[in-house]
């Protein structure tokens, strides 16, 4: 493989993420807050930088995997070390799930400096993210998106292309994950009915995700609504409340009422003030089984 490729963020996801460009054959730097989180990533031959700025090459590519809006504003600043050093000819392939406007903002302030910006976020939980099968939802230039490719290609199976409009993505990747959210709410009151009638809940939800419900979101998160195991967290509650809260406020800004939106929002609120905001996000689901009295 090319260029080297700087990737900044390795937490749940990016540790995974990374490795799978480590395999491929990318000449990786990588950089996270928690250094020791890239522990084995360095035995597997990325290189280990101090700070944000060592991980990028000037005219190369940045990958981002952070936490949220802030954490990608803090480090990417406008006149911040990170863009100015990425500069003419480079890309920044932002994947976190953030804001649409954010990325639009982004955009602009990169090119500032010369350089460009895909809103590039991804479906998949990290055990998909090591096997390779990420989805990603992309929009930018479309030079950048064909530049972009092969590191799509290393870590996903298929990707989606939403067109110039650098938030674009994201509003898909928002749109996406306020389904997972009531999806995981419809499945909870379910399984709640279920239980409460004698009926065991794991078989009502294994026969509808044979059938009527034959997916991804409806067989995974299925099986942690009843499983009810959820530490380690795959993906942290708190996390799900951003992307909760993040699609009521892209709806607000055009004028959509998301009224499930707020249900998975007040779930997911009432969950981390119950300790529960380093669980996985399926734990919301304990909400409706507590309203019905069967936990
Ligand atoms: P995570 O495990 O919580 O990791 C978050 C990352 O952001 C870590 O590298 C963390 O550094 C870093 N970070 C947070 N605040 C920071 C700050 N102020 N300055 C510098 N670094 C900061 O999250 P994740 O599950 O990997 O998710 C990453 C992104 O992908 C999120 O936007 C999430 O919504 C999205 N996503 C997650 C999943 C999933 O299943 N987990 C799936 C699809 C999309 P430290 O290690 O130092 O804390």
């Amino acid at each position: 493989m090319g260029e080297t490729i700087g990737f900044i963020g390795l937490g749940n996801m990016g540790q995974e993420m990374a490795l799978r460009l480590v395999e491929a054959g990318w000449p990786v730097r990588v950089w996270n807050r928690t250094k020791e989180k890239a522990t084995e990533l360095v035995k597997r031959g990325a290189t280990l930088v101090e700070r944000p700025e060592e991980a990028v090459e000037p005219g190369g590519i940045a990958i981002s995997m952070l936490a949220d809006d802030a954490a990608l504003l803090e480090i990417f600043a406008a006149d911040g070390p990170v863009v100015k050093r990425l500069g003419a000819g480079g890309l920044h392939v932002s994947m976190s799930t953030i804001h649409p406007d954010t990325s639009r903002r982004l955009a602009k302030e990169h090119a500032e400096h010369g350089a460009s910006y895909l809103g590039a976020p991804v479906f998949g939980r990290p055990n998909a993210a090591r096997a390779g099968m990420l989805w990603f939802a992309v929009s930018g230039r479309p030079e950048d998106r064909l530049r972009a490719r092969p590191i799509f290609e290393a870590m996903g199976r298929e990707t989606f292309e939403f067109g110039d409009d650098p938030g674009a993505a994201n509003v898909a990747k928002l749109c996406g994950n306020f389904l997972i959210a009531a999806a995981v709410e419809a499945m909870a009151e379910a399984a709640a009915l279920a239980e409460k009638s004698g009926v065991g809940a794991a078989g009502m939800l294994e026969m509808l995700g044979k059938t009527l419900f034959a997916c991804p979101v409806y067989q995974g998160y299925g099986q942690l609504v009843v499983k009810r195991k959820f530490e380690p967290a795959a993906f942290r509650m708190r996390l799900g409340l951003k992307d909760v809260e993040l699609a009521i406020s892209a709806a607000r800004a055009v004028g959509v009422p998301l009224p499930f939106a707020d249900i998975a929002r007040n779930r997911a609120l009432a969950g981390i003030n119950k300790g529960r905001g380093d669980w996985d996000w399926s734990a919301v689901s304990l909400g409706a089984a507590e309203d019905a009295g069967v936990v």
